[in-house]
């Protein structure tokens, strides 16, 4: 039953452009108008998901301020007072963060959810595209950061270290570091020391080659000019690394990598000491898979590593390579085409590709087919490795 009286109000709310965006509940009309309810007091966000009021008992407000100028309360289900939607998932994703910082163990969903009072699928949904990660890579990355910024603390024992990470137990730690840091603490902790590193000082048609090998691997091939040059780029990446000349045997390693600089597609049967970070190795892994006699952009490799707008830290990790033509980072060119920079020189990056692309022609086989030399690297992340 409605009043005669009510009858012009009715005609004036459903005529109201304002009207169907209200009974559609459409977000999009969020923050462009708010609309209150006579009957309750209180006012709403058109996308409001309470019960649809009666048009005789609405007025649409311009503003929130509006309408509480006009004596109604923000409703308590839609918070038409509070920031919008997004910036509230926004808000609750940089909450979620906190939690998970300061959790001392990588916290379940389960968990995460019951503090964030929202449904483990729907903190998942709201984490996951305000920040663009998952709650539990986030999780594992604040943790390595974590182990990294400890043991860089100078004075602090790794014992200290591990109990300042918020580890309760060595066990657990060493676990973890093996997963971040890809060694064990006191080994990151010394720069490498610990580990000797052997090295020799070759030449190859590109000039001279410096090989270094750890106990686990290939762990760098420089090339340059000048042999000097070259071991000081070695002690500068491994400062702390007990660095001692090759013995008799290394020749023969020597010779099979400078065999295998003259002719990268076949392989290197060596296993490979990959020392950096998570993103790094992505990376790395990435251009073992572009086949000798082929180039790809540094575009192309953030794509496909699933970085896409990560064009620039791909070009660094490129620049990082400890591994010249293991790791073929000469194969990455501009978009354009253009052959930009190579840490060994842009004239050597140039001899490379002319000389993949001439024994790829000479050889017959379409440069699709896979390098080989992918077949042969050993990461230190463990679990993954090469795929
Ligand atoms: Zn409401």
């Amino acid at each position: 039953m409605q009043a005669m009286s009510d009858t012009p109000k009715i005609a004036r709310t459903e005529q109201d452009p304002r009207w169907p965006a209200v009974v559609a509940r459409d977000r999009a009309f969020d923050g462009k108008f708010v609309y209150s309810v006579k009957s309750t007091g209180v006012y709403c966000r058109p996308s409001c998901a309470s019960r649809l009021a009666k048009p005789e008992n609405v007025d649409f407000h311009a503003t929130r301020e509006d309408a509480e100028g006009a004596g109604f309360r923000p409703c308590k289900r839609c918070k038409p007072d509070a920031p919008a939607l997004a910036l509230r998932h926004a808000a609750k994703a940089a909450e979620i963060c906190r939690a998970i910082e300061s959790a001392e163990d990588i916290p379940s969903l389960d968990a995460l959810a019951r503090k964030a009072g929202l449904s483990p699928f729907h903190l998942h949904r709201i984490f996951t595209s305000a920040t663009g990660v998952t709650p539990r890579a986030y999780a594992i990355a604040c943790r390595a950061k974590r182990v990294r910024d400890e043991l860089a603390r100078p004075g602090a024992t790794v014992t200290e270290a591990i109990y300042a990470a918020g580890f309760n137990s060595n066990s657990r730690f060493y676990e973890a570091s093996n997963q971040v840091l890809g060694m064990t603490p006191t080994a990151y902790r010394a720069g490498g020391a610990g580990a000797e590193i052997r090295f020799a000082v070759g030449e190859c048609a590109l000039g001279s080659i410096l090989v270094a090998r750890s106990a686990r691997g290939v762990c760098a091939i420089l090339m340059g000019d000048d042999a000097d040059a070259l071991a000081r780029d070695l002690q500068d990446r491994f400062p702390r690394a007990r660095l001692t000349g090759g013995d008799a045997g290394f020749e023969d390693l020597v010779a099979k990598v400078v065999g295998f600089v003259e002719a990268p597609s076949l392989g290197l049967d060596l296993p490979l000491d990959l020392r950096g970070t998570a993103f790094q190795q992505r990376v790395w892994r990435a251009l073992q898979e572009i086949p000798a006699g082929s180039t790809a952009s540094y575009a192309a490799i953030a794509k496909r590593i699933g970085s896409p707008k990560s064009v620039r830290a791909v070009a660094n990790a490129c620049a990082a390579n400890a591994l010249a033509v293991a790791i073929p980072c000469h194969r990455v060119v501009r978009t354009d085409g253009a052959l930009s920079g190579y840490r060994w020189g842009v004239e050597r990056k140039r001899a490379l590709l002319d000389r993949e692309a001439q024994a790829m022609a000479a050889s017959g086989v379409a440069p699709a087919s896979r390098a080989p030399a992918s077949r042969n690297c050993r990461t230190r992340t463990g679990a993954g490795g090469c795929e």
